[in-house]
Protein backbone atom coordinates (compact mmCIF):
# COMPACT_ATOMS: atom_id res chain seq x y z
CA UNK A 1 0.00 0.00 0.00
CA UNK A 2 1.00 3.35 -0.80
CA UNK A 3 0.87 5.47 2.08
CA UNK A 4 0.82 9.23 1.51
CA UNK A 5 2.55 11.97 3.13
CA UNK A 6 0.09 14.86 3.93
CA UNK A 7 0.97 18.47 5.32
CA UNK A 8 -1.42 20.28 7.59
CA UNK A 9 -2.66 22.85 4.45
CA UNK A 10 -6.44 22.93 4.35
CA UNK A 11 -6.78 20.98 0.98
CA UNK A 12 -4.48 17.97 2.10
CA UNK A 13 -6.49 17.92 5.56
CA UNK A 14 -9.71 17.43 2.55
CA UNK A 15 -8.04 14.75 1.15
CA UNK A 16 -6.97 12.95 4.59
CA UNK A 17 -11.06 13.41 5.67
CA UNK A 18 -12.19 11.76 2.61
CA UNK A 19 -9.54 8.91 3.29
CA UNK A 20 -11.04 8.60 7.05
CA UNK A 21 -14.76 8.80 5.33
CA UNK A 22 -13.70 5.81 3.25
CA UNK A 23 -12.85 3.70 5.85
CA UNK A 24 -9.10 4.27 5.42
CA UNK A 25 -6.29 4.34 8.54
CA UNK A 26 -4.57 8.14 8.83
CA UNK A 27 -1.90 9.17 11.16
CA UNK A 28 -2.85 12.14 12.76
CA UNK A 29 -1.23 14.59 15.06
CA UNK A 30 -2.37 15.59 18.64
CA UNK A 31 -1.19 17.63 21.47
CA UNK A 32 -0.22 14.02 23.47
CA UNK A 33 0.97 11.89 20.66
CA UNK A 34 0.40 10.90 17.01
CA UNK A 35 -2.65 8.78 16.59
CA UNK A 36 -3.73 6.22 14.25
CA UNK A 37 -7.13 7.27 13.20
CA UNK A 38 -10.32 5.42 11.56
CA UNK A 39 -13.81 5.93 11.74
CA UNK A 40 -15.06 5.32 15.24
CA UNK A 41 -18.31 3.83 14.04
CA UNK A 42 -17.42 1.85 11.04
CA UNK A 43 -16.50 -1.61 13.02
CA UNK A 44 -14.19 -2.60 9.96
CA UNK A 45 -12.43 0.20 9.84
CA UNK A 46 -11.89 0.21 13.27
CA UNK A 47 -10.73 -3.93 13.62
CA UNK A 48 -7.56 -2.67 10.45
CA UNK A 49 -6.05 -0.38 12.77
CA UNK A 50 -5.51 -3.89 15.59
CA UNK A 51 -3.84 -5.09 11.96
CA UNK A 52 -1.78 -2.14 11.37
CA UNK A 53 -0.14 -2.05 15.16
CA UNK A 54 -0.17 -5.11 15.81
CA UNK A 55 -1.99 -4.78 18.80
CA UNK A 56 -3.92 -6.83 21.07
CA UNK A 57 -8.08 -7.01 20.33
CA UNK A 58 -8.81 -6.82 24.37
CA UNK A 59 -7.24 -3.09 24.58
CA UNK A 60 -10.18 -1.14 24.15
CA UNK A 61 -9.58 2.44 21.64
CA UNK A 62 -9.96 5.74 22.90
CA UNK A 63 -12.76 8.07 20.31
CA UNK A 64 -12.06 11.44 19.31
CA UNK A 65 -14.23 14.24 19.39
CA UNK A 66 -14.42 17.84 18.03
CA UNK A 67 -17.47 19.06 19.66
CA UNK A 68 -19.50 18.68 23.13
CA UNK A 69 -22.59 17.75 21.04
CA UNK A 70 -20.63 14.67 19.59
CA UNK A 71 -20.17 13.14 23.17
CA UNK A 72 -24.34 12.98 23.81
CA UNK A 73 -24.73 9.90 21.02
CA UNK A 74 -21.69 8.10 21.93
CA UNK A 75 -22.21 7.73 25.58
CA UNK A 76 -25.80 6.82 27.51
CA UNK A 77 -25.33 9.24 30.45
CA UNK A 78 -22.68 12.28 30.88
CA UNK A 79 -22.40 12.40 35.25
CA UNK A 80 -21.89 15.62 36.68
CA UNK A 81 -18.30 15.45 37.19
CA UNK A 82 -17.55 14.62 34.23
CA UNK A 83 -19.38 17.93 33.02
CA UNK A 84 -17.30 19.63 35.03
CA UNK A 85 -14.01 18.20 34.13
CA UNK A 86 -14.73 18.18 30.64
CA UNK A 87 -15.66 22.38 30.75
CA UNK A 88 -12.07 22.26 32.83
CA UNK A 89 -10.06 20.12 30.91
CA UNK A 90 -11.23 19.82 27.19
CA UNK A 91 -9.80 20.24 24.66
CA UNK A 92 -6.72 18.71 26.04
CA UNK A 93 -5.01 16.23 27.04
CA UNK A 94 -8.08 14.33 29.15
CA UNK A 95 -9.98 10.86 28.22
CA UNK A 96 -13.20 10.02 30.19
CA UNK A 97 -14.32 6.69 30.36
CA UNK A 98 -18.66 6.12 30.04
CA UNK A 99 -21.10 3.71 30.11
CA UNK A 100 -21.11 3.06 25.71
CA UNK A 101 -23.99 3.86 23.57
CA UNK A 102 -25.30 1.12 21.47
CA UNK A 103 -23.68 2.47 18.05
CA UNK A 104 -20.35 2.24 19.42
CA UNK A 105 -19.04 -0.78 17.93
CA UNK A 106 -18.13 -3.61 20.12
CA UNK A 107 -13.93 -3.38 18.15
CA UNK A 108 -13.30 0.18 19.95
CA UNK A 109 -14.93 -1.08 23.01
CA UNK A 110 -12.91 -4.60 22.76
CA UNK A 111 -16.27 -6.14 24.74
CA UNK A 112 -16.47 -3.88 27.74
CA UNK A 113 -19.57 -2.07 28.38
CA UNK A 114 -17.57 1.55 28.02
CA UNK A 115 -15.81 3.76 25.89
CA UNK A 116 -12.98 6.39 26.19
CA UNK A 117 -13.42 9.59 25.12
CA UNK A 118 -11.27 12.65 24.25
CA UNK A 119 -11.56 16.38 22.75
CA UNK A 120 -7.97 16.94 21.52
CA UNK A 121 -7.10 20.48 21.53
CA UNK A 122 -4.58 20.34 18.33
CA UNK A 123 -5.75 22.37 15.86
CA UNK A 124 -4.80 19.85 13.18
CA UNK A 125 -6.51 17.14 14.62
CA UNK A 126 -9.61 18.63 15.51
CA UNK A 127 -10.14 19.83 12.00
CA UNK A 128 -9.34 16.35 10.78
CA UNK A 129 -12.73 15.28 12.97
CA UNK A 130 -14.59 18.39 11.70
CA UNK A 131 -13.63 17.38 8.16
CA UNK A 132 -14.28 14.09 8.24
CA UNK A 133 -17.57 14.66 10.02
CA UNK A 134 -17.07 11.31 12.23
CA UNK A 135 -15.82 11.11 15.52
CA UNK A 136 -12.23 9.40 15.40
CA UNK A 137 -11.13 6.07 17.17
CA UNK A 138 -7.10 6.49 17.29
CA UNK A 139 -5.11 4.55 19.57
CA UNK A 140 -1.38 5.97 19.37
CA UNK A 141 -0.08 5.83 15.71
CA UNK A 142 3.10 3.10 16.82
CA UNK A 143 3.49 -0.52 16.25
CA UNK A 144 2.09 -1.94 19.61
CA UNK A 145 4.57 -2.26 22.75
CA UNK A 146 7.16 0.39 21.30
CA UNK A 147 7.14 4.08 22.16
CA UNK A 148 4.65 6.53 20.79
CA UNK A 149 5.58 8.21 17.90
CA UNK A 150 6.09 11.79 19.04
CA UNK A 151 6.35 13.70 15.33
CA UNK A 152 4.92 12.30 11.91
CA UNK A 153 8.59 10.83 11.05
CA UNK A 154 8.69 8.26 13.88
CA UNK A 155 5.04 7.57 11.96
CA UNK A 156 6.49 7.17 8.59
CA UNK A 157 9.17 4.59 10.79
CA UNK A 158 6.13 2.26 12.17
CA UNK A 159 3.29 2.70 9.32
CA UNK A 160 4.71 3.31 6.22
CA UNK A 161 2.94 1.30 3.54
CA UNK A 162 0.45 -0.12 6.23
CA UNK A 163 -2.23 2.60 6.29
CA UNK A 164 -3.20 4.97 3.72
CA UNK A 165 -1.91 8.60 4.83
CA UNK A 166 -0.49 10.38 7.29
CA UNK A 167 -0.32 13.94 8.40
CA UNK A 168 2.74 15.90 8.88
CA UNK A 169 1.33 18.27 11.88
CA UNK A 170 4.64 18.75 13.48
CA UNK A 171 6.26 17.74 16.88
CA UNK A 172 3.48 17.48 19.72
CA UNK A 173 3.43 19.21 22.60
CA UNK A 174 3.03 17.27 25.53
CA UNK A 175 4.78 14.08 24.41
CA UNK A 176 3.00 11.77 26.81
CA UNK A 177 -0.35 9.99 26.04
CA UNK A 178 -3.59 11.29 27.93
CA UNK A 179 -4.19 11.24 31.13
CA UNK A 180 -7.35 8.39 31.56
CA UNK A 181 -9.71 8.49 34.06
CA UNK A 182 -12.88 6.36 34.68
CA UNK A 183 -16.00 8.75 35.43
CA UNK A 184 -19.25 5.60 34.94
CA UNK A 185 -18.46 4.72 38.51
CA UNK A 186 -19.31 6.92 41.80
CA UNK A 187 -15.33 7.78 42.25
CA UNK A 188 -13.31 9.34 39.37
CA UNK A 189 -10.41 6.71 38.81
CA UNK A 190 -6.85 7.65 37.52
CA UNK A 191 -6.13 4.63 34.93
CA UNK A 192 -3.21 6.12 33.37
CA UNK A 193 -1.48 9.61 34.01
CA UNK A 194 -0.81 12.17 31.71
CA UNK A 195 -0.22 15.86 31.39
CA UNK A 196 -3.78 16.83 33.55
CA UNK A 197 -1.93 16.01 36.64
CA UNK A 198 -3.97 13.96 39.76
CA UNK A 199 -3.70 17.54 41.16
CA UNK A 200 -5.70 18.86 38.68
CA UNK A 201 -8.92 16.29 38.71
CA UNK A 202 -8.44 16.99 42.36
CA UNK A 203 -9.19 20.83 41.62
CA UNK A 204 -12.20 20.31 40.09
CA UNK A 205 -14.07 16.93 41.63
CA UNK A 206 -12.16 16.95 45.04
CA UNK A 207 -11.68 13.00 45.52
CA UNK A 208 -9.68 11.03 42.67
CA UNK A 209 -8.89 7.71 43.33
CA UNK A 210 -5.34 5.99 41.68
CA UNK A 211 -5.62 2.79 40.28
CA UNK A 212 -3.38 -0.11 41.67
CA UNK A 213 -1.79 -0.49 38.01
CA UNK A 214 -0.65 3.13 37.96
CA UNK A 215 2.29 2.12 39.77
CA UNK A 216 2.06 -1.16 40.00
CA UNK A 217 2.75 -4.16 38.03
CA UNK A 218 -0.10 -6.42 37.98
CA UNK A 219 -0.04 -9.59 39.09
CA UNK A 220 0.01 -12.85 36.95
CA UNK A 221 -3.92 -13.26 36.04
CA UNK A 222 -5.25 -9.76 37.61
CA UNK A 223 -7.73 -8.05 35.53
CA UNK A 224 -6.84 -4.73 34.41
CA UNK A 225 -9.25 -1.70 34.56
CA UNK A 226 -7.48 -0.72 31.66
CA UNK A 227 -6.15 -2.93 29.80
CA UNK A 228 -3.75 -1.34 28.14
CA UNK A 229 -1.67 -0.96 31.51
CA UNK A 230 -1.33 -4.85 31.22
CA UNK A 231 1.45 -5.44 28.83
CA UNK A 232 5.12 -4.40 28.41
CA UNK A 233 4.86 -0.78 26.87
CA UNK A 234 6.09 2.36 25.48
CA UNK A 235 9.54 -0.23 25.51
CA UNK A 236 12.68 -0.28 22.97
CA UNK A 237 14.58 -2.99 22.33
CA UNK A 238 17.31 -1.79 24.56
CA UNK A 239 16.95 -3.10 28.07
CA UNK A 240 16.00 -0.20 30.21
CA UNK A 241 16.96 -0.33 33.98
CA UNK A 242 15.73 3.34 36.16
CA UNK A 243 18.06 3.96 38.42
CA UNK A 244 16.91 5.90 41.75
CA UNK A 245 19.25 8.63 43.23
CA UNK A 246 20.98 11.30 43.70
CA UNK A 247 23.36 12.65 40.08
CA UNK A 248 26.31 11.84 41.91
CA UNK A 249 25.20 7.77 43.18
CA UNK A 250 23.53 7.48 39.66
CA UNK A 251 26.64 8.36 38.11
CA UNK A 252 28.31 5.95 40.45
CA UNK A 253 26.57 3.38 39.42
CA UNK A 254 26.43 3.49 36.03
CA UNK A 255 30.08 3.93 35.63
CA UNK A 256 30.84 1.29 37.44
CA UNK A 257 28.54 -1.08 34.50
CA UNK A 258 30.35 0.40 32.02
CA UNK A 259 30.39 -2.40 28.94
CA UNK A 260 30.24 -2.92 25.29
CA UNK A 261 26.62 -1.63 24.37
CA UNK A 262 25.62 0.50 27.80
CA UNK A 263 24.56 3.51 27.94
CA UNK A 264 23.20 6.53 30.11
CA UNK A 265 19.89 8.19 29.36
CA UNK A 266 20.12 10.74 32.11
CA UNK A 267 18.75 14.26 32.86
CA UNK A 268 20.23 17.73 31.16
CA UNK A 269 22.95 18.89 32.38
CA UNK A 270 23.92 15.65 34.70
CA UNK A 271 26.86 13.94 31.69
CA UNK A 272 29.32 15.26 32.98
CA UNK A 273 30.80 12.47 35.67
CA UNK A 274 29.37 9.85 32.92
CA UNK A 275 32.63 7.40 31.16
CA UNK A 276 29.77 5.79 28.97
CA UNK A 277 27.74 6.96 26.05
CA UNK A 278 24.69 9.23 26.85
CA UNK A 279 21.77 10.62 25.80
CA UNK A 280 19.05 13.24 27.77
CA UNK A 281 15.83 13.71 28.11
CA UNK A 282 15.26 17.05 29.69
CA UNK A 283 15.86 18.63 33.25
CA UNK A 284 15.28 16.70 36.12
CA UNK A 285 13.37 20.34 37.74
CA UNK A 286 11.04 20.14 34.33
CA UNK A 287 8.81 17.13 33.92
CA UNK A 288 7.03 18.61 31.32
CA UNK A 289 10.14 18.94 29.28
CA UNK A 290 10.62 15.36 30.35
CA UNK A 291 7.61 14.47 28.91
CA UNK A 292 8.04 16.08 25.73
CA UNK A 293 11.43 14.23 25.34
CA UNK A 294 11.26 11.20 26.84
CA UNK A 295 9.56 8.81 23.73
CA UNK A 296 11.68 10.25 21.07
CA UNK A 297 15.08 9.72 23.35
CA UNK A 298 13.85 5.70 23.93
CA UNK A 299 13.47 5.58 20.19
CA UNK A 300 17.45 6.71 19.74
CA UNK A 301 18.78 4.20 21.94
CA UNK A 302 17.81 1.73 19.44
CA UNK A 303 18.68 3.76 16.73
CA UNK A 304 22.22 3.88 18.71
CA UNK A 305 22.70 0.25 19.00
CA UNK A 306 22.05 0.62 22.91
CA UNK A 307 21.68 -3.07 24.11
CA UNK A 308 21.27 -1.54 28.18
CA UNK A 309 20.09 1.90 28.83
CA UNK A 310 20.67 2.79 32.82
CA UNK A 311 18.26 5.52 33.11
CA UNK A 312 17.24 8.62 35.73
CA UNK A 313 14.34 8.49 37.40
CA UNK A 314 11.87 10.86 37.35
CA UNK A 315 10.41 12.97 40.33
CA UNK A 316 6.80 11.11 40.41
CA UNK A 317 5.37 14.67 41.05
CA UNK A 318 2.56 16.22 38.49
CA UNK A 319 3.41 15.83 35.21
CA UNK A 320 6.56 13.76 36.37
CA UNK A 321 4.11 10.61 37.40
CA UNK A 322 3.48 9.99 33.40
CA UNK A 323 6.66 10.10 32.83
CA UNK A 324 7.49 7.62 35.71
CA UNK A 325 4.59 5.81 34.61
CA UNK A 326 5.60 5.00 30.93
CA UNK A 327 9.68 4.46 32.11
CA UNK A 328 8.58 2.07 34.61
CA UNK A 329 6.71 0.13 31.88
CA UNK A 330 9.47 0.45 29.44
CA UNK A 331 11.40 -0.77 32.03
CA UNK A 332 9.38 -4.08 32.82
CA UNK A 333 9.38 -2.60 36.35
CA UNK A 334 13.16 -2.96 36.88
CA UNK A 335 14.15 -0.26 39.06
CA UNK A 336 17.43 0.20 41.12
CA UNK A 337 17.23 2.36 44.95
CA UNK A 338 20.13 3.73 45.30
CA UNK A 339 18.64 4.98 48.66
P1 LIG B 1 -3.64 4.36 23.33
O1 LIG B 1 -4.66 5.14 22.58
O2 LIG B 1 -2.74 3.53 22.49
O3 LIG B 1 -2.93 5.26 24.25
O4 LIG B 1 -4.47 3.36 24.21
C1 LIG B 1 -5.68 3.73 24.81
C2 LIG B 1 -5.62 3.50 26.29
O5 LIG B 1 -6.90 3.76 26.86
C3 LIG B 1 -5.25 2.07 26.62
O6 LIG B 1 -4.42 2.04 27.75
C4 LIG B 1 -6.61 1.45 26.91
O7 LIG B 1 -6.49 0.33 27.73
C5 LIG B 1 -7.37 2.62 27.57
N1 LIG B 1 -8.82 2.50 27.34
C6 LIG B 1 -9.50 2.74 26.21
N2 LIG B 1 -10.82 2.47 26.38
C7 LIG B 1 -10.98 2.05 27.64
C8 LIG B 1 -12.08 1.59 28.42
N3 LIG B 1 -13.33 1.54 27.90
N4 LIG B 1 -11.85 1.21 29.69
C9 LIG B 1 -10.60 1.28 30.21
N5 LIG B 1 -9.51 1.68 29.54
C10 LIG B 1 -9.69 2.06 28.27
MG1 LIG C 1 -0.58 3.32 22.74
Amino acid sequence: MQTWLLTDREEDLHKAATLLRDGKLVGIPTETVYGLAADALNGTAVASIFVAKGRPMDNPLIVHIAQMQQLSSLVTEIPEQAKALANAFWPGPLTMIFKKADCIPQEVSAGLDTVAVRMPSHPVGRRLIELSGCPLAAPSANRSGIPSPTNARRVVEDMDGRIAAIVDGGDCAVGVESTVIDVSGERVRLLRPGAVTVEMLQSVVGDVEIDDAVLNQLAEGATAASPGMKYKHYAPSARVILVKGTPTAYAAYVNAHADDGVAALCFDGEEQELTVPYLTYGSRHDAAQQAHRLFDALRRLDEQGVRVAYTACPSPEGVGLAVYNRLLRAAGFEVVDLG
